[in-house]
């Protein structure tokens, strides 16, 4: 068998290393470059690789007329039995490699015109020239394909990076729209999220408890009737930030609309929920009111709080509603305090 390979994938690979060689030596593709790298990289003749390696080490080692003579002594491709079996042994390589690489590209249609008509050639030659020509023609075709390809990977990159951006802005929008602008805590709709997730966690039972805080401002319209919405926006801010220092883990605070909050606490029971907001509710009762401008104390403010531990398998609408009727007897109570719901 000589230097001809005996399976497709180990002349597919002898090809891909012929054609890479001749390009870091960045040899011309002719007849005898082609056929002295071939036998180079299939590695069969070592006193042909020796003297190679000499000729690339010199300095302008590798001139026309050293290597036609080397050529002509180790390969000497004369013979028209050795021509035809290395045009199909080339027809089959070519046809093997290509087809690997056009599967991986999926550049099937363009890819296959310009290289079938290369095979064609190849199949038709009966000269060392011609079929060297076509040799020549396909190996710089898959110069381009090899190209191609590593802009494809090059692009497919890209694009991938570009959709994790977008999904990574997506997702950050999707947070912000949960998100109260003015306070930084959940929104309405991310509270109802969180209750819907804590709800579902509580049913299949992978935690025991869960209790809701209620709460609403007390007397707030005064504080912007008296110091304009400027400060009532800051108190706000304030209430919340408060929130969120005395609440931590999975607990979640939302501002429920308006001057009404709410604490989820997932895993807590009522005792320690009803300690916790009776805590907070002290905290917003030292809160002190100052004119942003001059710093003049303008007075406090107070909150009303109703708290509500979650019962298994009751509609969101009820526990709502339980929580609610605490906090507006709180209200009705005469503000600032905590009550439990029934
Ligand atoms: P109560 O003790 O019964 O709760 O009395 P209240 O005055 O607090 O009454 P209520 O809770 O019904 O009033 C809520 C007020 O909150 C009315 C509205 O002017 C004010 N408010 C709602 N949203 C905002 C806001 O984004 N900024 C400011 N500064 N005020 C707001
Ligand atoms: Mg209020």
């Amino acid at each position: 068998m000589g230097i001809y390979p005996d399976s497709e994938e180990k002349a597919g690979e002898i090809f891909r290393l012929t054609v890479a060689f001749l390009a870091k030596h960045d040899l011309i593709i002719n007849p005898v470059n082609f056929s002295l790298a071939y036998h180079y990289v299939s590695g069969e003749d070592p006193a042909l690789n020796r003297r190679l390696d000499e000729l690339l080490q010199a300095e302008g080692g590798w001139e026309d007329e050293r290597i036609e003579a080397l050529f002509r002594h180790y390969v000497c491709l004369c013979n028209e039995a050795v021509l035809r079996d290395l045009r199909e042994e080339l027809m089959d390589i070519v046809a093997h490699t290509l087809g690997t690489m056009i599967d991986l590209t999926g550049k099937t249609s363009i890819a296959n015109e310009r290289i079938q008509s290369h095979i064609n050639t190849l199949a038709e030659s009966n000269k060392i020239e011609s079929v060297m020509k076509a040799v020549s023609s396909i190996i710089s075709e898959t110069r381009t394909l090899i190209t191609e390809t590593s802009q494809f990977e090059t692009e497919l990159l890209n694009s991938t990076e570009e959709v994790e951006k977008l999904r990574e802005e997506l997702s950050y929008a999707r947070q912000e729209a949960m998100l109260d602008p003015l306070t930084g805590v959940l929104n309405r709709r991310g509270f109802d999220q969180a209750l819907t997730m804590i709800i579902g966690e509580v049913e299949q039972q992978h935690i025991a408890n869960f209790c809701l805080v209620l709460m609403d401002i007390d007397n707030f319209k005064e504080v912007n009737d008296n110091h304009g919405h400027i400060l009532g926006d800051k108190v706000l801010r304030a209430v919340a930030e408060l929130l969120t220092r005395h609440t931590k883990g999975k607990d979640a605070c939302a501002r429920f609309g308006g001057d009404e909050f709410a604490i989820l606490l997932p895993d807590i029971g009522s005792n320690n929920a009803q300690n916790l907001a009776e805590y907070i509710r002290s905290v917003i009762e030292k809160i002190v009111l100052k004119r942003p401008t001059t710093g003049t104390v303008v007075g406090g403010i107070s909150a009303s709080m109703g708290v509500a531990a979650y019962r298994h398998g009751e509609a969101f609408e009820d526990f709502l509603n339980r929580c609610d009727e605490a906090l507006y007897r709180s209200k009705t109570l005469g503000r600032n305090r905590v009550t439990l719901a029934d």
